[in-house]
């Protein structure tokens, strides 16, 4: 079995890797060529802990495998990252277990891959101000993404607790880029394309703040109950996701199917925009949603392209199971 250790991962995968692997396999997805397993997610009532499993299988490009991980949210006080996972690839082949792979640096790579794959095909082409909501771990990738998708101008700021934002100034004035602290309202009036990343169970952003043309891409909605945008929100804009089933039990989708306010057939699949089944935008007016509730493949097929990596630069590590 490889082993590939979370220390090395940084210097081993780039952003370029992780968009490609994403795209890819979100069109396998819509092609129908790779599929993800059902997802167990369980509060394991100790450490306020969110625990489960991601896993699936891709046809053409042969991950086979799971994440194991979750969300732990007092590890930040302990210097450790809130998320912990751990991704391990079997042979599709034998079904022998292949490689174990740190997934806390790949799952933040692989969810900003996925919202700037979103912004792509989907955000205006000139749009100019992006818009975060949430400054917390994952937030700095989702920054750094995005801005390669999109001649963004500026960068607006909102979190609960002000003091965070310090993170996203500091890799906006990296990027040479202005960053300004807003409220939500002056968010919504201005921002083209907003990234919404908060561990939040209650709606923060309203129907009525959002511009006409704007590209909303929901990032933090992985669990049944958890909340970023007004379900009337969702229910205006046109709605793409990565996973329908994921998005209407665990995303951003699950409080507008719930309220009657819109149903699953209003929804498609990120893949079938890649894969040039749908046209995606149609109009610059059109409010578009992407919700991103991050599949299992997502993380084996990064994983997999990291293997290959980390054995090509001798990081890897060898050991027979
Ligand atoms: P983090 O703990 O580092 O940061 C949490 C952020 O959420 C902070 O900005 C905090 O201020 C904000 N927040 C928490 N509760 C809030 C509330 N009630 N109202 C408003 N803001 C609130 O977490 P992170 O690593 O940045 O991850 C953020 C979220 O994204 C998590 O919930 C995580 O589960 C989710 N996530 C989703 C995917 C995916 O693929 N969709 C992948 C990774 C993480």
């Amino acid at each position: 079995m490889i082993i590939v250790p979370e220390k090395v991962i940084p210097n081993l995968i780039d952003r370029t890797t992780s968009f490609k692997a994403v795209e890819a396999v979100f069109a396998a997805m819509s092609n129908g060529d790779a599929y993800n397993f059902p997802v167990i997610r369980e509060n394991i009532g100790y450490a306020d802990a969110l625990y489960g499993f991601k896993s699936g299988f891709d046809k053409v490009g042969l991950s086979l495998g799971l994440k194991s991980g979750g969300y732990w949210p007092g590890n930040e006080s302990k210097g450790l990252t809130n998320h912990q996972s751990t991704i391990f690839l079997f042979d599709a082949d034998s079904g022998k277990v292949k490689a174990m792979v740190g997934g806390n640096y790949l799952t933040a790579m692989r969810t900003a891959a996925s919202s700037s794959v979103s912004i792509k095909h989907l955000a205006r082409e000139d749009a100019k101000i992006l818009g975060m909501i949430g400054a917390g771990h994952q937030s700095a990738f989702q920054l750094r993404a995005a801005v390669e998708q999109r001649k963004f101008e500026r960068i607006l700021g909102w979190n609960r607790n002000s003091e965070k934002l310090s993170r996203l100034e500091a890799v906006a004035v990296e990027l040479g880029l202005p960053f300004e602290e807003v409220s939500l309202d002056e968010l919504g009036a201005q921002a083209d394309v907003i990234i919404s990343i908060t561990s939040s169970f209650a709606p923060i952003l309203k129907a009525t703040q959002v511009k006409a043309g704007t590209h909303i891409a929901c990032m933090g909605t992985d669990t049944k109950g958890k909340q970023k945008i007004e379900a009337a929100l969702v229910a205006k804009a046109t709605v793409f996701t990565d996973e329908i089933a994921q998005a209407i039990t665990i995303g951003e989708c699950q409080h507008a199917i719930a309220d009657g306010s819109m149903t699953a057939e209003r929804i498609t699949e990120i893949g079938a925009v890649i894969s040039g089944k749908h046209s995606g935008r149609t109009s610059a007016d059109e409010i578009t949603l992407f919700n991103g509730t991050g599949v299992g493949l997502q993380d084996l097929s990064v994983a997999s392209d990291l293997v290959k990596l980390a054995v090509k630069s001798g990081d890897a590590l060898e050991i027979e199971i």
